[in-house]
């Protein structure tokens, strides 16, 4: 296997900060209920760095992005509650600027003092941030003297305020960043073992990648969630009208192959709870075999694999979790994913290192009340597993050569 060549990143504690203007790169992008915050995970995660920077009487000038605005602003994606939520958070002031490029943008970063904190709107407002438009980088990066790039979440993506912005500045990783990094290149580098994964989620299609490479480093891989049917039908064994992705059933006989040439024990569910209608007060039916009869759907894990399953998230010394085990969203097909998160929490409590990626499996923690109980959670779904993949991150890489 060919390894990726180790970028070369400067960390915050490798620049001189003192007093200077900052301009940091976070993930806000927080996920939003009827204009109001309902998980403050990712303001959280940049305290570290911010209170880093405070203690440094640096001039911090935060960028972010919110939603999907279609390059114009949207009243719905305004950063100005993230900026009050910060505020609290920080127990200190945060002056927040309509814009984040031109004039009121430079009012604000002028009027900065030492030690103080300005969040600018939304990057997204203009459609040049995911054009990674030259002039636009330009204008982000006259906001600093310096560039802190904090926003595991957006590393995946090369944008003007991720890539472009890196041509105009010094920049190092924030202290989010470093610690998502040390996590993810332990797990991949050199994991404590027995080393198990518990990959779940709707569609094949999207973790083949992450499924593949995991193998090369896991000793089991525990299949749960929509995609385990395909794996299921992979062998031979009907699925009803479960989700089955027909185009990916020879991919998961590679992956199923692979794992026996590497000797990973993959372990799919041995049973299930299946519904006729997917509605949160269907009447579940618990299949007694890895078969789901012709007429019902999974929708969740059922109890002997929750056994089995916990069983090896107990043994194991590192732990990867990505993607729920069925239909969460509906209490009654959550009892798969809670009991891993469970499980998960017990085995970091006996000194594993439990590592969850992905907004999916991070709502079933929140849902199990376990937030805080993890060796890491990631702020980054996507980055977390491209990063796994072994791709170079575009934010990373441009990181690198600035
Ligand atoms: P992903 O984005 O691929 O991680 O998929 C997350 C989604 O998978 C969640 O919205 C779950 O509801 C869904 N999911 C999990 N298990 C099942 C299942 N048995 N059938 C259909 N969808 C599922």
């Amino acid at each position: 296997m060919t390894e990726k060549p180790a970028l070369k990143l400067k960390r915050l504690q490798d620049l001189t900060l003192r007093g200077k203007r900052v301009l940091v790169r976070v993930d806000y992008n927080v996920p939003i209920k009827g204009f109001r915050i309902s998980d403050n995970a990712r303001i959280r995660e940049t305290l570290k760095t911010l209170e880093y920077l405070i203690e440094q009487d640096a001039r911090i000038v935060l960028i972010s992005h919110l939603g999907r605005p279609k390059g114009k602003p949207e009243p719905r994606y305004t950063l100005r509650s993230v900026a009050d939520e910060l505020e609290r958070l920080l127990k200190a002031p945060v002056a927040f600027a309509p814009d984040c490029v031109g004039p009121e943008a430079d009012k604000a970063v002028a009027a900065l003092k030492p030690g103080g904190v300005l969040l600018l709107e939304n990057l997204r407002f203009h459609a040049e941030e995911e054009a990674n438009e030259p002039a636009f980088a330009k204008a982000l990066a006259k906001h600093g003297e310096v560039f802190i790039q904090d926003a595991f979440g957006a590393l995946h993506r090369a944008h003007a305020s991720t890539s472009g912005v890196t041509k105009h500045l010094p920049g190092a990783i924030g202290l989010l960043v470093q610690r998502e990094l040390e996590f993810l290149d332990r797990a991949m580098g050199n994991p404590a073992r027995p080393f198990t994964a518990i990959i779940g989620g709707a569609k094949v299609s999207d973790k083949l990648a992450v499924l593949d490479k995991l193998l090369e480093r896991v000793d089991v891989l525990l299949i749960g969630g929509g995609m385990a049917y395909t794996f299921l039908a992979a062998q031979g064994i009907s699925v009803g009208k479960s989700l089955l992705e027909k185009d990916q059933i020879e991919a998961a006989k590679a992956i199923i192959e692979k794992g026996y040439n590497k000797k990973v024990e993959i372990l799919l569910p041995a049973d299930h709870l299946a519904v006729r209608v997917v509605a949160p007060d269907a009447a579940v039916t618990v299949t007694q075999a890895m078969s789901i009869p012709a007429d019902l759907i999974g929708v969740d894990i059922g109890p002997h694999t929750v056994e089995f399953f916990v069983e090896h998230v107990s043994k194991s010394k590192t732990v990867f979790w990505n993607g729920p085990m069925g239909i969460f969203e509906m209490d009654a097909f959550a009892r798969g994913s809670l009991a891993v998160a469970a499980a998960m929490a017990e085995a970091t409590k006996t000194g594993a290192v439990t590592i969850v990626g992905g907004g999916d499996s991070l709502s079933v923690i929140a849902k199990a009340g376990l937030v805080g109980q993890m060796s890491h959670c990631s702020t980054g779904g996507g980055a977390s597993l491209e990063l796994l993949e072994g791709k170079v991150l575009p934010g990373l890489a441009a990181l690198a050569s600035c």
